[in-house]
């Protein structure tokens, strides 16, 4: 963002007003005309506002590559849940949806821990082809006869383009997976579906391809995205994943749009869920994303991961 200073100005007192607005001053320089010239950083500060600043002339604001993603605000509903609202949304359940009972099980007991809406894949992006890859459609409806059933939302991913219109029809939120974030047509059969996104953050996606993939949801008719830190490849191997909170904070805090953390991929395994979950609502988080299992042991996929519920009710109560 550039500001152009009226002639004789005061450079120190534009500054100070700045800083009020929670931006800073990055370089200064004499253009011409006498003007003093003030580029300041921050992708969301309203130009109207830094223009009404005594002694600021004129204020530049850089194109942004997601003008609809910087449009879309900082609040999105989907199903029972409010992203950006008062509360973090929680949104717990299994890796995959196991079986019918397995799932109305799960949904009873998470919606009295102040879940709002239930997770769970039908359709799961296994890296080996040898692995369990979810029972489909079938599993999509169980999910949803079990959440209509404990008052609950649905989240669940899709992996096809042909899927997008059957797991919208099911879901409450679509969640596109971290190996999917640039699959730009499953993003437009999505967006054309008009349901709101959870869109995860790709495993080594910058900040700007995250929220670029956003746009192509949003240019598609998508309705709102909220954006899902679960960790990116991190060079260590002692956790599965790198959550990256700074990326989270920058999301929230200064593009001003829902973000919320899934701490599960991220730790890989569960005695680092609790307290990764408390760092993303500390920075900010929205809401958290978490596996959950009442048998983890037995879990289909990602059991290591996978929160008991004495261990949900240990965060859920100190949130209360
Ligand atoms: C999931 O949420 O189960 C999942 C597969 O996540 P990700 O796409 O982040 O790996
Ligand atoms: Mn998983």
């Amino acid at each position: 963002m550039i500001l152009t200073l009226k002639p004789g100005a005061d450079a120190a007192a534009v500054r100070r007003a700045l800083a009020a607005h929670g931006l800073w001053v990055d370089a200064e320089a004499r253009g011409t005309g006498h003007h003093l010239v003030i580029a300041a950083h921050s992708s969301r500060a309203e130009p109207q506002v830094l223009a009404a600043i005594e002694g600021v002339l004129d204020v530049c604001v850089p194109a942004s590559a997601h003008p609809r993603v910087d449009a879309q605000g900082s609040q999105i509903k989907a199903g029972p849940a409010v992203f950006g609202g008062e509360r973090p949304v929680l949104m717990a359940g299994p890796c995959a949806v196991e079986s019918a009972d397995q799932i109305s099980r799960l949904a009873d007991r998470l919606a009295k821990h102040g879940v709002s809406l239930l997770r769970g894949g039908a359709f799961k992006p296994r890296t080996s082809p040898d692995s369990f890859a979810g029972h489909g459609t079938p599993a999509l409806e169980w999910m949803r006869r079990a959440a209509d059933a404990a008052g609950l939302g649905v989240v669940t991913e899709v992996l096809a383009e042909a899927d997008a219109p059957r797991v919208a029809e099911v879901a409450d939120l679509v969640q596109i997976g971290a190996r999917n974030m640039q699959n730009f047509a499953l993003l437009k059969a999505v967006g054309r579906t008009k349901k709101p996104v959870l869109l995860k953050r790709a495993l080594s996606a910058t900040v700007e391809e995250w929220l670029l993939a956003g746009e192509h949801l949003l240019a598609a008719g998508c309705p709102g995205v909220v954006f899902c830190e679960r960790g990116v490849r991190g060079f260590d191997g002692s956790t599965r994943n790198l959550l990256d909170l700074g990326a989270l904070a920058l999301v929230r805090h200064v593009h001003r749009l829902p973000v919320v953390a899934d701490p599960s991929h991220a730790a890989g395994r569960r005695d680092l869920v609790v307290p990764l979950a408390r760092a993303a609502l500390a920075a900010g988080a929205n809401g958290l994303l978490l596996e959950v299992h009442d048998d983890p042991g037995r879990a289909l996929s990602d059991g290591p991961q996978a929160l008991n519920l004495d261990q949900l009710a240990q965060l859920t109560g100190g949130l209360a």
